[in-house]
């Protein structure tokens, strides 16, 4: 699922600045972004560009050029990153519509205002040799931020759902699979080839030194093991590894397309975990728990340290059914941000 990174959406509260008199907060969904007073009011349609996007520079953003203005190779426009504006957090951007859009709530417009995604670069250790897409037999690690799951958050309370929390990582996606004799390693969206080319490749070698391949191959398990890889050259290795380790976060059962709820995991993985070496379990905070009762303490969950670092990136609910999952990344974090 790509990022609906700008969006039609509805205004649902205005709250004063308290240390601004010419500033308002705006809350859209989750998000507070602070806007000039009596620009927008609640029930407002506007467009919502959430944290990440990158804006096309053209006339209309002019305005974000001294903010936001980023040049790499690969992209070039205005980034949006959470910030605080006089002390209050402010994550995203709200507009008014521009003309020729039919407006109903929700639209994606990323694509019809040319917004792209803010992606850093991919170091070459990491990038590879492409043996193509990620496999369609498993589904990509992506996770929903929890700011935008307003109506999920409801029914998970009015439903008493319990979920396991972990710790969110910040390396880079990692997925490997064996299925009906064939093993395969994977970045967040592509597969990498396993060859004598590739061996230093930093997701073929955790897979074949580590001894997973093996393991699943005479296994003849048809799963998918994900996780996050971290490590020397990956994200700043912010744990501070001597060697690449994968921490595991899911296991997908590819013949019956569903996860394994934690419990099936946590058997399963005990199982891989003897048999491998730098193969780890992401750090689980809960085992089982319901949501916290607002979004804001759920976000306030997210804030605390990780293995050696004081700030992490975030948590990852589970729903015990291994149905419904999100994030919650943490805004001390996200302010911390290069
Ligand atoms: P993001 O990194 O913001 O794109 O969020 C989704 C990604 O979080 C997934 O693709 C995983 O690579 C990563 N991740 C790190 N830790 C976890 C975890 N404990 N559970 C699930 N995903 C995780
Ligand atoms: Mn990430």
């Amino acid at each position: 699922m790509e990022r609906k990174l700008a969006s039609i959406r509805i205004i649902d509260e205005i709250r004063p600045h308290t240390n601004a008199d010419s500033l308002e907060l705006a809350i859209v969904g989750g998000w507070q972004t602070v806007v000039k007073k009596g620009e927008f009011k609640a029930g407002d349609h506007v467009v919502y560009f959430e944290v990440d996007s990158v804006l096309p520079v053209r006339p209309e953003y002019e305005f974000l050029r001294k903010c936001c203005y980023v040049r790499k190779a690969w992209v070039e426009g205005f980034r949006l990153k959470t910030i605080k504006l006089r002390g209050e957090l402010s994550q995203g951007l709200i507009t008014a519509i521009p003309g020729g859009f039919v407006t109903f709530e929700g639209r994606d417009i990323t694509e019809a205002l040319g917004v792209v995604k803010w992606d850093p670069p991919v170091p070459a250790q990491l990038s590879g040799q492409v043996k193509g897409n990620f496999p369609a037999f498993i589904p990509k690690t992506d996770q929903e931020r929890v700011q935008n799951l307003h109506r999920e958050v409801t029914e998970a309370h009015a439903n008493r759902d319990l979920f396991e929390v972990t710790i969110k990582l910040d390396g880079t996606s990692f997925t490997a699979y064996h299925y009906d004799g064939q093993v395969g390693v994977c970045s967040r969206n592509l597969e990498i080839k396993i060859n004598d080319e590739n061996k230093d490749n930093t997701y073929v070698k955790l897979f074949v030194d580590s001894g997973l391949a093996d393991y699943l191959l005479t296994q003849k398990l048809n799963i998918a093991v994900q996780g996050e890889l971290m490590g020397p050259g990956v994200q700043g290795n912010r744990e501070k590894l001597s060697e690449a380790t994968l921490f595991v976060f899911d296991i997908f059962n590819i013949d019956e397309q569903r996860y394994l709820t934690p419990i099936e995991r946590e058997h399963l993985f005990i199982r891989i975990y003897a048999n491998t070496k730098n193969v780890h379990h992401v750090m689980v905070l809960h085992k089982a728990i319901e949501l916290p009762s607002t979004i804001s303490e759920i976000l306030k969950m997210a804030e605390g340290p990780s293995v050696v670092n004081e700030v992490r990136e975030g948590i990852v609910f589970k729903r015990l059914d291994g149905k419904f999952s999100f994030k919650a990344i943490s805004n001390e974090f996200l302010l911390s941000e290069k």
